[in-house]
Parts: C-alpha cells; structure tokens; sequence
C-alpha cells in the first residue's frame, strides 16, 4: 500500500472516501458534523492525509469546509531530485441542489461548478474534493529547500 501521493497518483483517484449525507440533509438548516479525515480515509497508516472536514446543511444546499496536510513526493524544479512536501490545504465547496441533474435523473442530485458531488443516493465523494483541494495547494515551483543550490552548483564544470 502506498505511503505518499505524488504528482502521478494526484491526477487518478487516489482516496477513498466516501461519506453518506442523508441525515445529515434531513437534519435542520445549521446542523454541521465534523469527520477527520484520516478515520474516513482509513486506508494506510500512516495516513496520506489528515485533518478535518466540517459538512454544514444550509438553506441552499450543504458546504464542506475544512483544512489539512498531505505529504506528496515532488520533484524539485532546481536539483531535479524528488522530495515529500508536507503541503497544506484548505477546503471551502458550496454544494446545491441541482434542478436539471434532477429533472434529467429522476433523483435529487448535488453539483458545484456542473460537477455532480452528492449522487442520488446521497452519497458525497470526499474523497475526490479533497484530492482536488491538495491539487490546488500543489506549489507552482517545488523547492526541496528555499536554498537549494540547483544542478549547476550541485555538479560544477569540470
Ligand atoms: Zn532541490
């Protein structure tokens, strides 16, 4: 079983977790849980990812909010060399109902951004949200160290 996520893995479907909202939705507007999400992801020990998601029933819908850390291997862009960075993220998704996923579906579905979140049975893939959000918080110019003195200084001429 894998012990990190790197830049490859990121892009499949690396975590699973998925979280059934049913009662959480028939609960009254404000009702909010709180999941960690190393105990839904419950997969490797260590943990790819741990933090918290807080799933909050609103007027229009459900938000996620949340915030955690993910250790992926990257590849430093001045030596080249692969290294874990200890990423944090943060996750703030607003999911409503969608009248035409339910007109077309038959069922009450959940989007954001024209991606169904909750299917019909009310089930939220969290897993995918927050694979996402690390995305997201992946540095543009991964560093091993803000000092790395690169290739050239690393393997002088000569
Ligand atoms: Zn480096």
């Amino acid at each position: 079983m894998q012990r990190t996520l790197s830049a490859e893995s990121l892009a499949g479907h690396p975590l699973d977790a998925l979280v059934n909202v049913s009662s959480l939705l028939q609960q009254p507007v404000g009702t909010a849980v709180t999941c960690r999400i190393e105990e839904m992801l419950r997969s490797t020990e260590p943990p790819l990812v741990t933090g918290a998601v807080t799933l909050t029933h609103t007027s229009r819908g459900m938000t996620v909010s949340g915030a955690g850390t993910a250790n992926v291997i990257l590849t430093c862009m001045r030596c080249l060399d692969e290294y874990c960075e200890h990423l944090v993220f943060t996750i703030e998704e607003e999911l409503h109902p969608e009248p035409g996923f339910a007109d077309r579906r038959g069922a009450d579905g959940f989007e954001t951004l024209g991606e169904v979140r909750i299917s019909r049975n009310h089930t939220l893939d969290l897993g995918e949200i927050i694979r996402q959000h690390i995305v997201l918080h992946v540095p543009f110019k991964p560093l091993c160290r803000t000092d790395c003195p690169g290739l050239e200084e690393m393997h002088p001429d000569g």
